[in-house]
């Protein structure tokens, strides 16, 4: 139950949902998201275990229902665990969800802690289950480690929603296959469209899919109906009735979601961004360690104050990404 002055941003949208990116680090290096030769932050730089459960506590406290852990890869972050446990003491009480997106290649071993400690979903990416095609995209990963972790993360009792970047003559092929794969094992499957962000060593244009085509050819093969389930999220949802399970599509590009964002974003080393197309942002880890709690709300309000109204994302040749950060530093 939130206990502080709501959080409200200057377009009358109520934010809930608080995505934390817990490292920019990561094991892979999907072709889409980062560089080859990328620069990480220091490690001198990152906000202490201790100080993201405080802040997070303190959206808790001012009404935030859903938490993501992100990055970068979380699982990679030494002590992602313990936060997950801490976190999860809050599941139930102020927090309906705390939840996570991963590579999946560390899932294995800590499908279990997640489970304990609360963790009732997360978000798997999973470009390709092709071998070669996820090694070309992920620069070196091995799907069978995903796989893997996948398996065991639902063995666990963790319901895994699977997430695909549609990419240009690298996947498209795979999207009803993926479709099919994943209803049949019963997860549902969300599709993204690559967005702007960070420079990478290829031209993003090229591998653009844009989901409205997307879409049209998947309701060719199998029934699809608008399914009004939201997960706090971006997503628009379809019910696939071939399969019984959804169809998610988050297209940013052709079908902006802007409107109902209810989101905002803290980083690794304590930037709170208000929107994923946009510089806008505060620093709470200045805020925390100046001025503690108080200075960390006066923060928040001055970043939502200022929360734009919508990104103008779009993916053109030879363009500059609309913003020069990554989706790994921001948190996806
Ligand atoms: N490493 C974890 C993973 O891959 O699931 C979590 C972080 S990753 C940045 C979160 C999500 O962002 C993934 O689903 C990934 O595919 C997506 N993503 C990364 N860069 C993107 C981009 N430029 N456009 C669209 N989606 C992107
Ligand atoms: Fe790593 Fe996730 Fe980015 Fe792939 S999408 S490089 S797994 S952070």
């Amino acid at each position: 139950m939130a206990t502080a002055p709501a959080l409200i941003d200057r377009h009358g949208r109520t934010i809930r949902y608080l995505r934390v990116s817990v490292t920019d680090r990561c094991d892979l290096r999907c072709r889409y998201c980062m560089a080859e030769k990328m620069t990480f932050l220091p490690r001198s730089e990152l906000l202490a275990l201790e100080e993201i459960a405080l802040i997070a506590e303190r959206f808790i406290a001012r009404g935030v229902t859903k938490i993501r852990l992100t990055g970068g890869e979380p699982l990679v972050r030494s002590d992602a665990i313990d936060l997950v446990r801490r976190l999860g003491r809050q599941v139930g009480n102020g927090l309906d969800e705390l939840t996570m997106t991963t590579n999946a290649t560390r899932l294995a071993g800590h499908a279990g802690t997640l489970a304990d400690a609360g963790v009732r979903r997360i978000n798997v990416s999973l470009d390709s289950r092709d071998p070669e095609t996820f090694r070309y995209i992920t620069r070196h990963g091995d799907v069978a480690r995903a796989l893997e972790g996948i398996a065991a993360a639902r063995a666990a009792g963790i319901a895994v929603k699977i997430n695909m970047v549609a990419l240009k003559g690298l996947n498209d092929h795979e999207i009803a296959p993926m479709l099919e794969w994943a209803g049949a094992s019963g997860m549902d499957l969300t599709l993204i469209e690559t967005m702007p962000l960070g420079a990478i060593d290829e031209d993003r244009a090229d591998r653009f899919v844009p989901l409205t085509q997307v879409f049209e050819d998947l309701s060719r093969r199998f029934t699809l109906t608008r399914d009004g389930h939201s997960s706090g999220g971006p997503a628009r949802y379809w019910r696939v009735a071939e399969t019984g399970a959804r169809l998610g599509l988050i297209s940013p590009l052709t079908g902006n979601f802007c409107e109902s964002c209810n989101r905002v974003r803290l980083t690794t080393e304590g930037r709170l961004f208000t929107c994923l197309g946009h510089e806008d942002q505060v620093d709470l880890k200045a805020a925390i360690r100046g001025g503690g709690l108080a200075a960390v709300d006066a923060a928040i309000d001055d970043a939502l104050a200022a929360k734009p109204a919508r990104h103008d994302f779009s993916v053109e040749r030879g363009a500059t990404p609309a913003v020069r950060r990554h989706m790994s530093v921001t948190g996806g």
